[in-house]
């Protein structure tokens, strides 16, 4: 279905969010709708005088009443469109030259590809999807056949079970959408690095892909060579195989998940590496890092990358709490000189507050903080000036003293 069954009026002056082009329109600015839309259909949005805005979808469902697709009144949004956007995501992506030492990455970023709702990352010869909206939902056979043919994919996983599907009225979805089902661990690479992925049951799409430029950052040999390196939720090994490739003594590993530290281990294996002197601990990093530092332990470099902990507005005082709490025992963990390479990936908490929240652990901690690189996420999954909402990941590598 691509005609459009709806017209939204706007309230008088609630037009300029939709005129600086940001892809959400939300329904306290909503007038009146026209005609009978059902969740995922094309609607335009008109301003109070009946002017033509904008083209996007609708779900009555969710406070985002309409997500943004086209701001041009003679653009149809056609299997054409959906093809045409997909084929720009890909150019873009061919410009960053990651292959061949990296063969995952993120295709498309959502809105800030120009597509609303939908994810796709790259894991070798797989595609993995993720619809997050009813309007995506409702294009999706068009989607999949457009990324068929565009990147011809053995298979395509469709893991559409994010949290956010519930808030669209939409029902998980887990499986294999078209072609070969992945193997169970599916090996990719990534800066020449060996991962095993398991796309069908791993966290996200499978792997924190957005981590990349930043795990080559924090493990340049200057930082990791014969340090002693704390990976702090490790999930399948991340930034801990990168620290051992680039020559750290000893590699401690904690994450409260079993699978991933068994995953994390083998990974270790599957590059060739012996490494007895390794560890890798099963538990919560907030009562391991405490233990560490009741026994007075020390590793000369540190990375927290904990999961999101502010999922809604009314998290983000109790997020930044645990933020604090994190780093605080992280930095009294460090000897001086030591180096903390800390990351928040919750989008409602700015690089701006991450940074104050970091100010207080330092002054609790009564350690000097510096820092010396600020780390975001990769250009596979770029920000878009109208969206500042696609940039989520923020971090800091900082020298301790
Ligand atoms: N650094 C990883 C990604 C981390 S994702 C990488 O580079 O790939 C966040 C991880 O935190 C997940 O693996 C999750 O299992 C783990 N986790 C969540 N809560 C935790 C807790 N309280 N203690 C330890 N690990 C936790």
């Amino acid at each position: 279905m691509h005609s459009i069954t709806g017209q939204l009026s706007l309230k008088p002056g609630r037009e300029k969010s939709v005129l600086n082009r940001h892809p959400w329109l939300f329904s306290g600015a909503i007038a009146r709708v026209e005609g009978e839309p059902q969740p995922g259909d094309l609607v335009q949005v008109l301003d109070g005088n009946g002017r033509f805005l904008a083209t996007g979808y609708f779900n009555p469902h969710s406070q985002i009443r309409v997500r943004l697709l086209s701001w041009d009144a003679d653009e149809l949004i056609d299997d054409g469109f959906w093809n045409g956007r997909l084929q720009q995501a890909k150019r873009h992506r061919q410009q960053l030259n990651l292959e061949p030492a990296t063969t995952a990455y993120r295709l498309v970023h959502a809105e800030a590809d120009g597509l609303p709702g939908l994810i796709v990352d790259k894991y070798g010869d797989f595609l993995v999807m993720q619809s997050l909206t009813a309007g995506i939902e409702a294009q999706k056979e068009t989607i999949l056949a457009a990324l068929n043919q565009i990147w011809q994919p053995k298979g395509i996983v469709e893991r559409s079970d994010a949290d956010v599907r519930q808030k669209e009225g939409l029902p998980v979805i887990n499986r294999v959408a078209s072609g070969e089902a992945p193997p169970e661990t599916l090996v990719i690479q990534e800066n020449g690095i060996q991962f095993g992925v398991n796309l069908l049951g791993g966290h996200k799409s499978g792997f924190y892909l957005d981590q990349r430029e930043n795990r080559t950052a924090v493990t340049q040999p200057h930082h990791v060579a014969n340090k002693t390196f704390l990976n702090v939720f490790a999930y399948t090994g991340g930034f801990g195989l990168y620290a051992i490739a680039n020559g750290a003594q000893q590699v401690t590993h904690v994450d409260s998940s079993y699978d991933a530290l068994a995953l994390a281990e083998q990974n270790v294996g599957c590059n060739g590496w012996k490494r007895p002197q390794d560890e890798y601990l099963a538990g919560d990093a907030f009562e391991v890092l405490r233990h560490y530092r009741d026994t007075n332990q020390t590793f000369d470099i540190i990375v927290l990358d904990p999961p999101k902990f502010a999922h809604s507005q009314r998290d983000v005082e109790r997020a930044c709490r645990g933020y604090k709490d994190l780093n605080w025992l992280a930095l009294r963990l460090l000897p001086p000189g030591g180096l903390l390479a800390t990351f928040s990936c919750s989008g409602l908490i700015s690089a701006d507050l991450f940074q104050k929240v970091l100010f207080g652990a330092a002054v609790d901690a009564g350690r000097q903080v510096q820092i010396i690189q600020t780390l975001t996420q990769g250009p596979d999954h770029p920000v878009l000036l109208t969206f500042p909402e696609s940039a989520y990941l923020k971090g800091f590598l900082c020298r301790v003293w």
